[in-house]
């Protein structure tokens, strides 16, 4: 099976399946595992909540209606600790249960019967969607798209040549950092020793133009030491 545009690779995503019921266990079990999912499996809460601890799998299938100790209880205990994505596995007629679990901080929610194709769906539209965000870096109103080297303030795109994209790049990545030329020489253009530091100067000069005020964040020049990306107060 091919996966979709954008989906959430699930090489060496590990998931937790909690379900007292061995038959709905080895099915979960075997169509994430078909996926390509690592599955880690419990039959009951208390032995959940150890693996979890031991494990700290990418995201828990958790069934509500468990032995030992119930899946609100696994959801709290986890919840009390991180912020694991939480998928419920629930009965008909748990409405009550689910309402409590969402509060408790899970995520998302099947009903049984479910189709193993959706949950596979369900499994990895949530860990796209609680993963971290780190292709797209943020100050200001800026945001920056490394992989697809954009640049937007407010929504609007910005212009950048390939050496303004990556000082900025390079600003961003270390937001606060006084950076010293050399540094930015060394990382921008690649220079070991013999950079000219002025031509920093010129372009982080075209940067600030190009960025405006709009952009919510200042290049302070910082003297005798080099630059320093600061994002303004909203
Ligand atoms: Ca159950």
């Amino acid at each position: 099976m091919t996966e979709p545009k954008n989906a959430a690779p699930a090489a060496g995503r590990v998931v937790l399946v909690v379900e007292d019921e061995a038959a709905i266990r080895d099915l979960i079990a075997f169509h994430l595992s078909r996926e390509g999912f690592t599955v880690l499996e419990a039959e009951d809460g208390l032995s959940a909540v150890a693996t979890w601890q031991r494990e700290r799998p990418d995201l828990v299938l958790l069934d509500l209606m468990l032995p030992e100790m119930d899946g609100l209880a696994v959801c709290r205990a986890i919840r009390r600790q991180a912020m694991t994505p939480i998928l419920m596995l629930t009965a008909k007629g748990e409405e009550a249960d689910r309402v409590s679990g969402l509060d408790l901080g899970a995520d998302d929610y099947m009903v049984k019967p479910f189709s193993p194709r959706e949950l596979v769906a369900r499994v990895r539209a949530l860990l796209r969607r609680t993963a971290p965000d780190d292709e797209l870096l943020r100050m200001g109103q800026l945001v920056m798209d490394r992989p697809a080297q954009r640049v937007t303030v407010s929504g609007q795109a910005v212009t950048l040549t390939l050496t303004e994209f990556s000082l900025l790049r390079c600003l961003l990545e270390h937001p606060g950092r006084v950076l010293s030329r050399r540094f930015l020489l060394q990382e921008v253009w690649g220079y070991d020793f013999f950079g000219d530091s002025r031509t920093v100067d010129v372009h982080i000069h075209h940067l600030r133009e190009k960025l405006g005020d709009g952009a919510a964040l200042v290049i302070e020049t910082v003297r005798g030491a080099g630059y320093r990306l600061v994002g303004e107060e909203p």
